[in-house]
């Protein structure tokens, strides 16, 4: 008999997710935690932050799908078996709304809208005359498949776009930087900043003092990857300051953004409550079911993390 699907999040809706995953493979056999019948008929868990020790107690788990891009949470679990792969969720609908999403912050930025908002509490009318695209300069921390959609997407409009990573890139239209010998230059051209980095050892507070220091005066932040990849100490005193003239901010170091922080009365600051891009059950649901088959048939899967790197 096939193995079954466990279904484990308390964000997700499991009424959504079981109907998207029988519409594709109907004899699929779909237990929703904490129902989870006999643990050893479960082969795949389909999860977002399950219960501390739930996957361990599973013993023919042949894969943990995330539901979501980013594993930091799931990867924070000492309690996830080591030698079971891990997939995660990311399928170009997802990267298309993260890049919808990414454009609206900078074109809000660029085009200068929380002024023309300040100006419009005053009943004041006076006009800036706007810049061309192409002399703003943005720069893309981060080229998987969200921050590369998002530089494709943001060059198609004339924007000056670059981008870097932990590896080399090649981007049509995108200068590509990398490593920590290319993350200086890249911030000192970069007018607007998007953060779309995943969360791990190495990007915890990457975008601290001083790489803040090393973007131009009056530079603008996107950070809609994790909140933890950013000092939210540092960008606030840059803020204060001036020398971060606004930022966007979808994440935060702790989500919800505790009622008394700073940023909920900035002005400056955008603050939105992780709302980026999502899943969509209907969508999403055709990788997860490929990976299933994929796993049944012993075939490589379909974006797999890598454990040690932590994304
Ligand atoms: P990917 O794993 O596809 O890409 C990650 C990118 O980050 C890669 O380009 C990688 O470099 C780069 N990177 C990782 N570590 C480093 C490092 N130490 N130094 C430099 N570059 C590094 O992720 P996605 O694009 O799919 O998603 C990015 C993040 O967005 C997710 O991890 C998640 O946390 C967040 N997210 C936020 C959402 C929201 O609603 N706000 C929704 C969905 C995701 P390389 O290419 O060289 O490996």
């Amino acid at each position: 008999m096939a193995g079954a699907l466990l279904f484990s999040s308390r964000l997700d809706d499991p009424v959504a997710w079981s109907k998207a995953l029988a519409a594709l493979m109907p004899d699929l056999d779909i237990r929703v935690s904490p129902n989870l019948g006999d643990p050893a008929e479960i082969e795949t868990a389909l999860v977002w932050k399950p219960p501390p020790g739930e996957m361990a107690a599973l013993p023919n788990l042949k894969l943990i799908i995330n539901l979501g891009a980013g594993v930091d949470p799931l990867l924070a679990d000492p309690t996830i078996p080591p030698h079971i792969p891990v997939a995660r969720l990311g399928d170009q609908p997802m990267a298309q709304m993260m890049s919808q999403f990414v454009t609206f912050a900078v074109l809000r930025h660029h085009r200068d809208i929380a002024m023309y908002q300040r100006q419009q509490r005053a009943r004041q009318w006076r006009y800036e005359l706007p810049r061309p695209s192409y002399e703003c300069q943005v720069g893309i921390m981060g080229l998987g498949l969200l921050g590369g959609t998002a530089a494709r997407t943001l060059a198609g409009l004339g924007f000056n776009v670059a981008g870097w990573a932990r590896s080399p890139h090649t981007i049509d239209g995108v200068e590509c930087f990398h490593g920590a010998p290319g993350l200086a230059p890249f911030l000192a051209r970069t007018d607007i900043l998007v953060v779309l980095l995943p969360l791990t050892k190495e990007t915890r507070h990457i975008v601290g003092r001083d790489a803040l220091y090393c973007l131009p005066r009056g530079a603008k932040l996107v950070n809609c990857g994790r909140g933890g990849t950013v000092d939210e100490a540092a960008l606030l005193a840059a803020l204060e300051d001036g020398h971060i003239a606004e930022a966007t901010l979808d994440v935060f170091e702790q989500e919800p953004l505790p009622p008394d922080h700073p940023f909920w009365g900035m002005e400056q600051v955008l603050v939105l409550p992780h709302t980026g891009s999502i899943a969509i059950p209907e969508i999403s649901a055709r990788d997860v079911v490929d990976n299933i088959r994929r796993v049944r048939a012993g075939q490589p899967l379909l974006n797999v993390v890598d454990r040690v790197k932590g994304y």
